[in-house]
């Protein structure tokens, strides 16, 4: 899912690094991770399903822009019009992406991963939550039960992890710096935090870990895969040391761990601010040449006659 009103012209001294959507199509169009025929634009959000995970006091501070100044501050982000339609179309490109999954197996969204808007306001940059409503939506259709989020950007996932807390078949798992934003935390069903300056090894061993325990005690009907890149060395809002081969690691070893399950999976950008919006592009490629190269493979190992 992509569309061209995900990116919202921003001051260029402004830290969160907008341009990343169209970098991130263009590197993975050049590179031929993807081709312009797997690119769809996410319909209008039926606007009725924002009313099943936010409340009617935020959303009609957003639609009628009246957010105070200090909401806005919290936002992290100059509010205009324009980011509204971006965060409403980004919102449904998850979903889209979410009912691909459903009957492709894999599909994912080129935005979205908005995990620290709470039901009633938005911080971190994030104005929706786009997961937590795909899955909200998908269960209330009676489409799936069970539902999994796989939240490995370097924050914790404070607003999903708020949102179903009382939500027994939502099963949430946030891997995140202990001492990074947000300070106070929520709490996730498994919550795992990291201490500042891990490396690839010891975080690769964490992942190992707790996906499993995560799907075991999930046993989700989808997958929702929060595929930050902030966890790379000397990201400016990341405290982790990892290299970009790590992430790679990391990207192939979810998507082959959940598919290999048979579970439908959904990838989501989330966070990442590398020194350069290009490099900060290139980190999120990771994720979507490893589920290219899963399917390839997995395409591969199909037609191959089972007598060989
Ligand atoms: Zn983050």
């Amino acid at each position: 899912m992509y569309h061209q009103a995900y990116e919202v012209p921003l001051s260029p001294h402004h830290p969160f690094p907008m341009s990343k959507y169209p970098l991130l199509k263009a590197r993975l169009l050049a590179e031929k991770i993807i081709s312009s025929g797997d690119l769809v634009e996410p319909p209008p959000l039926n606007m009725t399903w924002l009313e099943l995970v936010h409340t009617r006091d935020y959303l009609h501070k957003l639609s009628s822009s009246t957010l105070s100044a200090a909401e806005i501050r919290r936002l992290g982000l100059p509010w205009s019009e324009a980011l509204w339609q971006r965060s409403l179309l980004a919102a449904s490109g998850t979903l889209t992406a979410a009912r691909a999954a459903l009957s492709d197996g894999l599909a994912a969204n080129l935005a979205g991963g908005t995990h620290h808007a709470f039901a009633d306001h938005g911080e971190g940059f994030c104005v929706l939550n786009d997961v937590a409503l795909a899955l909200t939506v998908l269960r209330t259709e009676g489409t799936i039960h069970r539902g999994v989020v796989i939240d490995l950007d370097v924050h914790q996932g404070n607003g999903t992890a708020a949102i179903f807390e009382q939500e027994d078949a939502i099963y949430t798992f946030s891997m995140h710096g202990e001492r990074n934003y947000p300070i106070a935390k929520m709490r996730s069903n498994l919550d795992v935090p990291l201490r500042d300056g891990l490396g690839d090894a010891e975080y690769l061993d964490q992942v190992a870990t707790h996906l499993s325990v995560a799907l075991d005690q999930a046993a989700p009907e989808i997958a929702f895969y929060l595929a930050g890149v902030d966890v790379v060395a000397g990201d400016r809002y990341g405290r982790l040391a990892l290299s970009e081969s790590g992430v790679a690691q990391r990207d192939r070893f979810v998507i082959e761990t959940v598919r290999g399950r048979g579970i439908p999976l959904v990838i989501v950008l989330a966070g990442g601010y590398a020194a350069t919006r290009e490099r900060t592009a290139e980190l999120h490629t990771h994720a979507f040449r490893a589920a290219a190269e899963y399917e390839r493979e997995t395409a591969l190992r199909q037609a191959l006659p089972s007598a060989l």
